[in-house]
């Protein structure tokens, strides 16, 4: 059994039953239970303060799965990215973005996207697997035991896949990242950014915990969208508003500044409206190259015509600068070209 697709509450419970029918002590709950990921381990071999015929006995039952960490490329701004390699010939991406006293690791959630935004590279690559809630949660817990790294501050649902198409696994590693007993990472510093697939958006607003949320939007109204995202024609702008309103927090609209496409004075006015009505941040990041085919980014100088534009109709805006873009590290350009095998083991 795989604990670390657990919750740390189903997991301490079918642990502490596990040292009864072994006829250990209780207390051995309170020494493993920690390693899984509030200090983890590699392996079970790693624990010091356990009988080895204990750590034998995890070892058999509860081997503790890991990704295998195929190549890491780091930027010159200091963005490093990540290539894991999980069973078979799946492979994702996580980036570590480290900013002053923050670091902020942007994880998958599935291998490739089934969405098929027309700028997005993962979009470009198809949908190839969910993945489960450990290997969502792996790419923070290998960090945590790789002295280099340590613990990302900051988590945010931006790398490989669309998390709200997979809900059932990314609920569940909502709650591994933020559980004190899992890896206690602040739900405030948890970012779940999505496209609004809103039955899913539903159940996320409906969770207690105060995590953030990000709304892919990319156009202001439903004809614009469509031709940017295709999942324009199941879940429209409208709905996706709609259920917004039911996220206690402020939201954040991600807007891709895209030459000709969404970048008018128009597209300011009507983008504004909707980020006042609705109380959400507008953060502005230019189109990158990767999975974008003829698309060209607008110009600084037109993000910045476009970002006062929306301030003076009296939206909230900022404007990101783009990380990692060196190392296609940056919003989008996480692409896997060829099926894992020859071509990744050589990188
Ligand atoms: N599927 C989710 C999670 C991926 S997040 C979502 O779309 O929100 C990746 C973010 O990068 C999204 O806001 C996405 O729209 C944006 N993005 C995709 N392709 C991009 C590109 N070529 N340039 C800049 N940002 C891009």
């Amino acid at each position: 059994m795989n604990l670390l697709n657990l919750t740390p509450e189903e997991a301490e419970s079918v642990l502490s039953q596990w040292i009864v029918d072994r006829g250990e002590p209780n207390y051995r709950t309170r020494q493993v239970l920690p390693r899984l990921w509030q200090r983890p381990v590699a392996t079970w071999h790693d624990t010091t303060d356990l009988p080895r015929p204990l750590i034998q006995a995890l070892e058999r039952d509860f081997p503790l799965q890991r990704p295998t960490l195929v190549s890491h490329q780091k930027s010159v701004d200091g963005t490093v990215k990540f290539l894991w390699k999980l069973d078979g010939d799946t492979a994702i991406e996580s980036v570590l973005i480290p900013e002053r006293s923050r670091t902020t690791l942007c994880v998958s959630s599935q291998a490739g996207c089934a969405y098929d935004c027309v700028f997005c590279a993962t979009g470009a690559m198809g949908f190839q697997r969910h993945l489960q809630p450990w290997e969502i949660t792996a790419q923070v817990r290998e960090l945590t035991l790789d002295e280099r790294y340590g613990t990302p501050t900051h988590v945010v649902f931006m790398g490989m896949g669309e998390p709200l198409h997979n809900w059932q696994a990314v609920d569940q590693a909502l709650t591994i990242l933020n559980h004190p007993s899992g890896m206690g990472i602040g739900a405030r510093r948890i970012t779940v950014s999505t496209i609004g697939i809103v039955p899913n958006l539903r159940r996320l607003a409906a969770r207690p915990e105060q995590f953030r949320v990000a709304i892919s939007l990319h156009a202001p109204s439903s004809q614009r969208r469509f031709k940017l995202m295709p999942v324009e024609r199941k879940y429209p702008i409208a709905d996706v508003l709609e259920a917004v309103q039911e996220i206690r927090k402020r939201v954040t609209f991600e807007y891709v500044m895209i030459k000709g496409m969404n970048d008018s004075d128009d597209d300011a006015r009507d983008l504004a409206q909707i980020a006042r009505a609705t109380g959400a941040l507008v953060n502005l990041l230019p189109l990158h190259p990767g999975g974008a085919g003829t698309l060209r980014p607008s110009s600084a100088e037109r993000i910045k015509q476009f970002a006062s534009l929306l301030q003076s109709n009296g939206a909230k805006v900022t404007v990101r600068r783009s990380r990692g873009l060196d190392i296609s590290g940056a919003c989008g350009q996480l692409r896997i070209d060829t099926p894992l095998g020859s071509d990744i083991e050589a990188k």
